[in-house]
C-alpha cells in the first residue's frame, strides 16, 4: 500500500478553499473514498483583510459575512455525514503542514487555484509537505470544462472569447459531477476550532439595506435554494436572455455568482441542472445563454492561468491602457456614488450598500471611472474586490482589463456612453430613483 501510514491506517487532510460544499467536491470525495480517516480543514488567511495602499482593505464586509455563513453551513453538512469543519486562522502554507504532521496524515487533498497569490501559497505548501514526505493532490474544479479536456495547452488558449467558446463547446464535454460523500470518519478528540464572529475580524459593519436585489446567505444550502427558486419554482430561466440586462429586483438574472465564487455550488452542478431543465421544462435560447455566460467565467479562469500576475497590472497583457490620474477626490466620489452622474451614482450606491451590482452597472461604472474621470482602472478593480459579495479574482480583474483595453477585448477597450446606456436600460429612471431619491437603510 502506497500510503500505508500510522498503524497501517490511511489518513487524509482536505484543505477546503473556494470549494465550500459537499456535492461535486473532488478533493473531499476522493479523500472519503481513499482514506480511513479524513480531516476537513478551512484556514482563514489574515492576508485577505490586509490594508491596501489605496486606503481600504482587500476584502470588505459583504464577502466576509457571506464566507462565515458558508463555513457554518459547511460545518453543519459535514456533521451530518459524521465529521465537522476544522477551523483555523493563519497562513495556510504553515498551518496545513503543521496539522498534517500532528495528525500523521499521508495525503493532503485540495483544489487548484489560478490567482497568483493563491498559487504562491500552494507552491510554498507543496514544498513544505514534500519536505515531510506528505503528498499533495490538487484537483482542477472551478470551471465547466476541465483543464485536461480543453483542446489547447495553457499557452495557446485563444485570447478571444468567441474562439474559445466555439472550439471548446464543440470539442469538450462537461465531466459528470461526483456525489456527496455518504460518510466521513474524523477522529473526535481533535480540536475543531470555532468559526469567528464577524465582529471579531475588525471589519467595518456592513449595511443592511432592504433595497438589496435578494438576501444573499452564504452556504451550499442557500445556493441550492436560489437555484431551485430561479429554475424550478419561478421558472425564470426560460426568459433569462431577455431579462439579464435589467437592473431592478431579484429575478432578472440568476444571482448565483456569490455562491459560485466560494464554490458553494459547482459550475458543473449548475450546468447539469440547466440540462435537466431543458429536458423537463423547456430548451431555448435562454437556457443556452446561462451556459454561455458560465463560459465567460471559464474563459477568464483560463486567461488568469495563462497570464498570471499580468492580469492585476495597469498595463495588463495586451494593448495599451488609457491615460490615468491618481486623483483621490474623484476616486472617493465614485466609490461613494457622489460623482453627480446619476446612473453611475445609483450603481455605486447599490454596491456600497449591498455588495452587489448588475453586470450592466459594473460595465458602466468601470468605464466611467477610467474614461470619464480618468482615474487609474486598477484602483476601481481593487474597490470592487473589497465590495463585491461575488468577488472572484479572474472574473473581476479580467472584466476590468477588458474594458480598459489591456485584456481580451479584440476592440482593445470600450468606453460606454453613460447617457445612452441609462436611456436604454433605465428609461423611466426607476433604478436611479430607487438608489438616489430614497434613503432606505433599515
Ligand atoms: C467590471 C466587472 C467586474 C466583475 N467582477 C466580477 C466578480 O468579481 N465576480 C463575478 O462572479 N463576476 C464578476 N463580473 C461578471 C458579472 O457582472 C457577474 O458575474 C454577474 O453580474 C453576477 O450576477 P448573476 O449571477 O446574476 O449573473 P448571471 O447573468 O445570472 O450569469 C450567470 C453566471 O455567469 C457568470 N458570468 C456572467 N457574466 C460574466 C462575466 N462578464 N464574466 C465572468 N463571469 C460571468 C457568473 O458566474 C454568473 O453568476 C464582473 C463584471 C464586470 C463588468
Amino acid at each position: 500500500m502506497l500510503y500505508a501510514g500510522f498503524y497501517g491506517m490511511k489518513r487524509g487532510l482536505v484543505w477546503l478553499r473556494n470549494d465550500l460544499r459537499l456535492k461535486d467536491n473532488l478533493p473531499l470525495y476522493n479523500a472519503a473514498h481513499d482514506c480511513d480517516e479524513v480531516f476537513p480543514v478551512y484556514v482563514l488567511d489574515p492576508r485577505l483583510f490586509r490594508q491596501l495602499n489605496v486606503g481600504f482593505r482587500k476584502t470588505g464586509p459583504y464577502k466576509t459575512r457571506f464566507l462565515l455563513e458558508a463555513l457554518h453551513d459547511l460545518d453543519k453538512k459535514l456533521k451530518q455525514v459524521g465529521s465537522g469543519l476544522i477551523f483555523r486562522q493563519g497562513n495556510p502554507e504553515n498551518i496545513i503542514p503543521e496539522l498534517a504532521k500532528e495528525w500523521n496524515v499521508q495525503v493532503v487533498y485540495t483544489s487548484k487555484e489560478t490567482g497568483t497569490e493563491e498559487q504562491n501559497v500552494e507552491n510554498v505548501l507543496e514544498r513544505e509537505l514534500t519536505g515531510h514526505r506528505i503528498m499533495l493532490e490538487k484537483y482542477w474544479q472551478h470551471t465547466l470544462f476541465h483543464e485536461e479536456d480543453v483542446p489547447w495547452p495553457i499557452r495557446q488558449v485563444p485570447e478571444v472569447f468567441t474562439s474559445f467558446r466555439k472550439e471548446s463547446e464543440k470539442m469538450v464535454d462537461v465531466r459528470p459531477e461526483v456525489p456527496e460523500p455518504a460518510s466521513l470518519k474524523t477522529p473526535q478528540h481533535i480540536m475543531y476550532g470555532a468559526i469567528p464572529e464577524f465582529s471579531e475580524l475588525g471589519l467595518e459593519e456592513e449595511k443592511s439595506d432592504k433595497r438589496s436585489v435578494i438576501e444573499f446567505k452564504g452556504g451550499e444550502t442557500a445556493a441550492w435554494e436560489r437555484l431551485n427558486y430561479y429554475f424550478w419554482q419561478e421558472d425564470l430561466l426560460k426568459n433569462y436572455k431577455f431579462t439579464r440586462n435589467n437592473l431592478l429586483g431579484g429575478d432578472y438574472s440568476s444571482k448565483l455568482s456569490p455562491w459560485l465564487s466560494l464554490g458553494c455550488i459547482s459550475p458543473r452542478s449548475v450546468y447539469f441542472e440547466i440540462k435537466r431543465y431543458e429536458e423537463e421544462r423547456k430548451k431555448n435560447v435562454s437556457t443556452y445563454w446561462l451556459f454561455f455566460e458560465l463560459l465567460w467565467r471559464d474563459f477568464f479562469r483560463y486567461m488568469s492561468k495563462k497570464h498570471g500576475a499580468a492580469i492585476f497590472r495597469y498595463e495588463g497583457f495586451n494593448g495599451s491602457p488609457p491615460d490615468y490620474n491618481e486623483d483621490h477626490e474623484k476616486f472617493d466620489a465614485w466609490r461613494h456614488g457622489e460623482t453627480g452622474e446619476p446612473f453611475v451614482d445609483a450603481n455605486m450606491k447599490e454596491l456600497l450598500l449591498t455588495g452587489y451590482m448588475s453586470n450592466r452597472g459594473r460595465q458602466n461604472a468601470a468605464s466611467y471611472l477610467m474614461y470619464d474621470l480618468g482615474v487609474k482602472w486598477t484602483w476601481g478593480a481593487a474597490w470592487f474586490e473589497n465590495r463585491l459579495i461575488d468577488y472572484d479574482p479572474s472574473s473581476n480583474w479580467l472584466n476590468w482589463a477588458y474594458i480598459a483595453g489591456v485584456g481580451n477585448d479584440p476592440r482593445q477597450g470600450r468606453q460606454f456612453s453613460i447617457e445612452s446606456q441609462s436611456a436604454k436600460y433605465d428609461p423611466k429612471g426607476e433604478y436611479t430613483g430607487l438608489w438616489l431619491e430614497r434613503d432606505a437603510i433599515s
